[in-house]
């Protein structure tokens, strides 16, 4: 008979949080299973990319994937790829994918036998087991959900031949030609992978990329920065309040600094944060919060400003009103934000950027669970209910002692669990209560 003990930790998703904690689980002495339905382990969508012009958001020096190690891949890229280790420097996403899987491979080699890779799709779960689409069975201790973002919620024109409402998938953006004009539903990083792709295929079509309020992301800057030391107003009392005393640090500093001052806080003030807070957060700061949150490297922006400069690309804050298929495109009539007026942009393709659709009621996988009540939804709809501790708490309010939650499904815990240097620390923290 197998004990408790001795089964596995089953870890459902192998994309950096699975992968990493399969590794850390093992560098403890704890067995895991990772069900990952791709290829490949370790690399999620962010860093199966092969295209260099995908580069990294977050400087080489901070994204070590150990929470005790942040100089990590900076010295692996010394020793690999020494043209990439500027520690100031945002290296291709394909290295850091590269990175993951050496530092697996490594822990592999040195704690054999207790990482177990299995491919397949996982699709019910049941107390500590997880059933796989073939109908495989595997049982275990825990059940480690890391299942990463899920896909854009359906567009309404996801019908027509003309859309593309994936831009990941594989061989998307080669079907658009090199003259086509394309519009693009959302404004954020997706939009800007999407716009780097094309530009490094020669593409010399025109775009329109809206969202509700055009905005996009802001860029970091080379050399100079550092997280500026926030006062109590910042960090306490109404928002309005934070915000104004944030902005007086800014005026002082740069903004950049000022939001990096946030970046090691978010979590304990998401957690502090009454209800009420989060839902004002979200409604009147987030898309601010976002772009400048999440800046992408200089010359990336450069290349989108050299876009928006050449009038190839006009990012707008407005509504898609209709999509409607004409001769070899689709006119797609949309409103300006804060206009009754309307503007038509007629082109070859629309491509969905707009992003992860988190709603676990509709995911095949957590819908019957959440109507089992053995988890719940955020009241704010931003994902599932899960305790600080990372365990997912019930619709009777308890916390499992065998199911947790890492990384982007956790968002409603922490708010931003999305990046390495939120997810490391996740994956430490989790780590040490499951081994
Ligand atoms: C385009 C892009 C660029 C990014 N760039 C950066 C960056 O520069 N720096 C940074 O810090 N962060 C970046 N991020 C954030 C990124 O989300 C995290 O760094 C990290 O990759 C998240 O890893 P994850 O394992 O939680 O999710 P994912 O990488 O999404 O992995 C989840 C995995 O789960 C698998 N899966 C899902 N459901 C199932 C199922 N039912 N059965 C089996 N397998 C399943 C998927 O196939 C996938 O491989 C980026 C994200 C994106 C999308």
């Amino acid at each position: 008979m197998t004990t408790t003990r001795a089964l596995p930790v089953l870890i459902i998703g192998g994309g950096f949080s699975g992968s990493m904690l399969a590794a850390r689980l093992a560098e403890k002495g704890q067995a895991s299973v990772v069900i990952e339905r791709s290829e490949q382990l370790g690399l999620g969508v962010a860093y199966s990319t092969q295209e260099d012009v995908h580069r990294l958001n977050v400087r080489t020096a901070n994204m070590g994937a150990l929470a005790d190690k942040v100089g990590d891949f900076q010295q692996w890229l010394e020793v690999h790829h020494p043209d990439h280790a500027d520690p100031e420097g945002f290296a291709p996403r394909r290295l850091y994918g590269a990175y993951i899987q050496s530092r697996l491979g490594a822990v592999e080699k040195s704690h054999p036998d207790l990482i177990r890779w299995v491919q397949g799709q996982a699709t019910a779960i049941n107390g500590t087991t997880v059933t796989l689409a073939d109908g495989t069975k595997i049982e275990g201790r825990a059940v480690v959900l890391a299942s990463g973002n899920p896909p854009p919620r359906t567009s309404r024109d996801s019908d027509s031949a003309r859309s593309i409402p994936d831009p990941w998938a594989k061989g998307a953006l080669e079907q658009i030609g090199r003259s086509d004009d394309v519009l693009v539903l959302g404004t954020g990083l997706t939009m800007v992978d999407v716009f780097l792709s094309l530009n490094a295929a020669g593409w010399e079509g025109k775009a329109v990329a809206l969202s509700r309020r055009g905005l996009a992301p802001r860029a970091h800057i080379y050399g100079r920065h550092q997280a500026a030391p926030l006062p109590d107003a910042a960090l306490t009392g109404c928002l309005s309040r934070r915000v104004k005393a944030a902005r007086a640090v800014a005026a002082s500093s740069d903004w950049r600094d000022v939001m990096d001052g946030y970046r090691s806080r978010t979590a304990t003030l998401w957690e502090a944060a009454d209800t009420d807070t989060r839902a004002r957060f979200l409604r009147h700061l987030r898309p601010w919060w976002d772009v400048h949150r999440h800046r992408i490297a200089p010359d990336v922006a450069a290349v989108i400003d050299q876009l928006g400069e050449a009038g190839r690309l006009e990012i707008a804050a407005g509504r898609v009103k209709s999509i409607t298929e004409i001769d070899r495109g689709l006119d797609v009539v949309w409103n300006p934000r804060g206009t009754h007026g309307e503007r038509i942009a007629s082109v070859q393709w629309v491509i969905d950027c707009t992003g992860p659709g988190h709603d676990p009621a509709r995911d095949p996988l957590t819908a019957p669970l959440v109507a089992a009540g053995r988890l719940s939804i955020d009241p704010l709809g931003l994902g599932l209910q899960v305790a600080p501790s990372g365990q997912a708490i019930g619709k009777n309010g308890t916390e499992d002692p065998t199911f947790f939650v890492l990384g982007p499904p956790a968002r409603a815990a922490f708010w931003e669990t999305i990046a390495v240097p939120d997810l490391r620390q996740r994956i430490e923290e989790l780590a040490q209560q499951l081994a």
